[in-house]
C-alpha cells in the first residue's frame, strides 16, 4: 500500500468513523519513537494495529532530544556491556538502513586537568576500544592538546591535557518518527494524531480491553477495542498506568538545550567536556546549520500538559559551561537564537541526583496493559 492517500482530512474522518467497528489486534497510545516502532513491527506482522497520538506525531520527547544515535558509551562506565552492545548494534543498523536520515558524527572528548585526566585517558581509552570493537570498527584516537585544538579551535587551552576523537551518529529525531510511522502505514498500520487515549475500557476482571478516545480537533469520542493495549506515552505513562491500579513510577526529568547560530559557535563535530560546577558531561554539536548545547537533567514534576521550556537556572548552567570551555568566542545570552526542552521518561528509584537514575528501558506487563 502507498501512503499517498492517507493522513488527509477525508481519510482521517473515514478512519475515525470506523474505529468502533474495527477489530483491532493492538491499540497503541503515544506517537513518539516508541509507539511508532511498535506500530511498525505490529504492521509488519500483519496485525491490525492502531496508534493514537494526542498532538502532532513526535510532539513529546521524540522531537526534543539531543538527536544523537549513540552507541551507549556512557553505559560502559557502569559496566552495562549488554546494553552498550545493543545500542551499538542499533546505531550500526540505523546507519545502514537510514541513509540520508542517520549520519555519522565525529565526537571530541576533551580532557582537562582536574577531570582525572591521566586515569581518564586510560579508562576512556579502554572504554572506547570496547566501544569500537563492539561495532567492528576502529574509530577512536587520542590527540595531544595542540592537535586537539586544531580540531576544536575555540576550546580553552587552559589545563587542556588532550582528548579523544571517536565516531557516533546523529539524526533528525522528529523526522525519524515520521519515517517509521510512514513505513508502518505502508504495511497497513493505522495512525491518528490529535486523538487522546482518555480512558482504559476494562472487562469484568478489570483487564483492559480497549480505549476511550477523544478527538482533540472536534471534541467527539469513540471506543477502540483490541486484544492488546500498549501504553507508549513516555513521560505521561503513569496517567494510563494508574487506571489499572499501578503506582506512579515515572520521574520526569527535563533536559534543555541552547541553540546558537553556527557562525557564532562554529564546530565541525561534537565536543564533549565536563561542566565546571558539577562535573556532568555537557556537549556542543553541529545540527542542521546551528550549534546545539546541552543538556540539563532536572526534575520536572507533573502536570506535563504544556510544552516544556528551559528555566533561567538551566540557561545559566549551560552558559557557565560554554563560557568556561569556549572563552575565546565571548558568547553571551544575546547570541542564543532559540532553546528547547524535553522530558525524559525515567523510572524513579528515589536517587537524590536525577542524573544517577538509570536510563535503561523497561517493558512492563501490568494487569493486561
Ligand atoms: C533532553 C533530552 C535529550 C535526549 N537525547 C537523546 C539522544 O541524543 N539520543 C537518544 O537516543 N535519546 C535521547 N533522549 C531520550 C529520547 O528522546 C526518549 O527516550 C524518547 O524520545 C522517548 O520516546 P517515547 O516515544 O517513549 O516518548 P515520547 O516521544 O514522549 O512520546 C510519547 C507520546 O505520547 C503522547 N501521549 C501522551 N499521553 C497520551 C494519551 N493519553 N493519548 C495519546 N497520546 C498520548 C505524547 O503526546 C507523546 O507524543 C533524550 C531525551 C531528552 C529529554
Amino acid at each position: 500500500m502507498t501512503t499517498e492517500n492517507i493522513w488527509n482530512a477525508a481519510w482521517r474522518e473515514e478512519t475515525w468513523r470506523s474505529l468502533a467497528d474495527s477489530e483491532w489486534d493492538v491499540v497503541i497510545a503515544g506517537g513518539g519513537i516508541t509507539g511508532a516502532g511498535i506500530l511498525r513491527e505490529a504492521s509488519r506482522l500483519n496485525l491490525r494495529a492502531l496508534l493514537v497520538e494526542q498532538r502532532d506525531y513526535a510532539w513529546g520527547t521524540s522531537s526534543r532530544s539531543s538527536k544523537l544515535v549513540h552507541g551507549g558509551l556512557r553505559y560502559l562506565k557502569t559496566g552495562q556491556l549488554a546494553l552498550t552492545r545493543a545500542s551499538v548494534q542499533g546505531r550500526e543498523q540505523l546507519l545502514a538502513e537510514g541513509q540520508g536520515l542517520i549520519d555519522p558524527l565525529g565526537f571530541l572528548l576533551a580532557q582537562y586537568e582536574g577531570d582525572g585526566a591521566t586515569a581518564g585517558r586510560l579508562v576512556y581509552g579502554a572504554g572506547l576500544t570496547i566501544y569500537d570493537l563492539l561495532a567492528l570498527q576502529w574509530s577512536h584516537r587520542y590527540y595531544s592538546p595542540l592537535d586537539f585544538q586544531m580540531m576544536a579551535p575555540y576550546i580553552s587551552p587552559t589545563g587542556l591535557r588532550g582528548g579523544f576523537h571517536y565516531q557516533d551518529a546523529q539524526t533528525d529525531d522528529a523526522r525519524l518518527v515520521l519515517r517509521v510511522m510512514r513505513e508502518a502505514a505502508g504495511d497497513g498500520g493505522t495512525a491518528l494524531n490529535y486523538v487522546r487515549a482518555e480512558q482504559l475500557l476494562l472487562d469484568g476482571a478489570d483487564r483492559p480491553v480497549g480505549l476511550r478516545l477523544r478527538d482533540i480537533l472536534t471534541g467527539r469520542s469513540a471506543e477502540a477495542h483490541a486484544r492488546v493495549i500498549i501504553n507508549a506515552t513516555g513521560a505521561w505513562a503513569d496517567n494510563l498506568r494508574v487506571q489499572v491500579g499501578e503506582e506512579a513510577r515515572i520521574r520526569p526529568l527535563r533536559g534543555s538545550h541552547l541553540i546558537f547560530p553556527a557562525w557564532r559557535f562554529p564546530l565541525a563535530q561534537a565536543v564533549s567536556f565536563m561542566h565546571p560546577i558539577d562535573g556532568r558531561p555537557v556537549f556542543a554539536f553541529p545540527w542542521e546549520g546551528v550549534t546545539l548545547v546541552g543538556t540539563t537533567d532536572v526534575d520536572c514534576p507533573p502536570p506535563l500538559e504544556n510544552d516544556p521550556s528551559i528555566t533561567g537556572d538551566e540557561v545559566a548552567y549551560l552558559m557557565a559551561a560554554i563560557t568556561a570551555h569556549f572563552p575565546a568566542l565571548s558568547l553571551t545570552l544575546s547570541d542564543v537564537v532559540a532553546t528547547f526542552a524535553g522530558i525524559r521518561p525515567v523510572i524513579g528509584s528515589g536517587k537524590a541526583d536525577p542524573s544517577d537514575e538509570s536510563r535503561d528501558h523497561v517493558i512492563w506487563q501490568e494487569n493486561g496493559l
